[in-house]
């Protein structure tokens, strides 16, 4: 695989996940990120002749790794799974941490531990792309749910994404920017809100997402260097705060 040569292509299942096809033109090889069924991503594989090398798992949830199992005896095709989900994730090849790095050929994914929606969720970096896939840590305007892990945790986990390049793509798994952008402006009508960004550039984010949405096109990837003026968990200034906002999205 050639990481030059690289794309990803977003296949959407289910209500609002995507699963990510990575895909190598010339060599007609693809790694798959959290496929939470295999029927689409088969179908994807199969009409552009593609050979898959690979499936990388984020988290145990069953929306992201639902269709693994059946891709993996298909195209007979390895997982990598995080190690914390050893016992959710029993069919993987390899278990990943912290710190570890994948190589596909010259493709190279650096792991990235970020718990808070689960303990055990990581993140897939390739730095020549800038491309993380981050599961359901970080979202657009939004960040996923504390299952799992404290608000520090989650807080914390957001912290080392901003130490990510601002170029950064952000391939969240699922399409929530819209509802969370009614969120941010319910935010914003608090006048004295410390976490939101500037109204000029929600208006600006707002205008993109709406022209985007019009056209069915996905607000996936999430560029970081926006979304670190936007997103008010991004913003939040500590975990006390980033619990706050956590606790307010849920409920509304
Ligand atoms: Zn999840």
């Amino acid at each position: 695989m050639d990481a030059n040569k690289l794309k990803v292509e977003l296949i959407p299942i289910f209500e609002d996940n995507y699963v990510f096809v990575l895909v190598d033109p010339e060599s007609r090889e693809a790694l798959v990120v959290d496929p939470g069924e295999s029927s689409a991503t088969k179908t994807y594989l199969h009409e552009n002749d593609l050979k898959l090398k690979g499936i990388l798992l984020t988290h145990h949830h069953n929306d992201h790794i639902g269709g693994a199992q059946n891709l993996k005896n298909d195209f007979r095709a390895p997982v990598w799974a995080p190690l914390k989900n050893k016992s959710q994730i029993p069919f993987a090849d390899t278990y990943v941490q912290d710190g570890d790095v994948l190589e596909f050929d010259d493709v190279r994914f650096e792991v990235m531990a970020l718990p808070g929606h689960t303990l055990g969720h990581v993140a897939f970096f390739n730095p020549l792309k800038r491309w993380i896939f981050s599961g359901d840590v970080l979202f657009g305007l939004g960040c996923g749910r504390l299952f799992e892990g404290t608000p520090e945790q989650g807080y914390e986990s957001l912290q080392k994404l901003k130490t990510l390049p601002a170029q950064t793509l952000v391939y969240c798994a699922h399409e929530y920017t819209e509802t969370n952008l009614q969120f941010c402006k319910m935010l914003s009508m608090f006048d004295d809100s410390p976490i939101m960004g500037g109204d000029e550039d929600l208006e600006l984010y707002e205008n993109e997402l709406t022209s985007k949405r019009e056209l069915n096109i996905p607000s996936v990837p999430l560029k970081l260097f926006i979304e670190l003026k936007v997103n008010p968990f991004l913003l939040a200034k500590n975990a006390q705060q980033f619990a706050y906002l956590r606790d307010l999205r849920n409920r509304n």
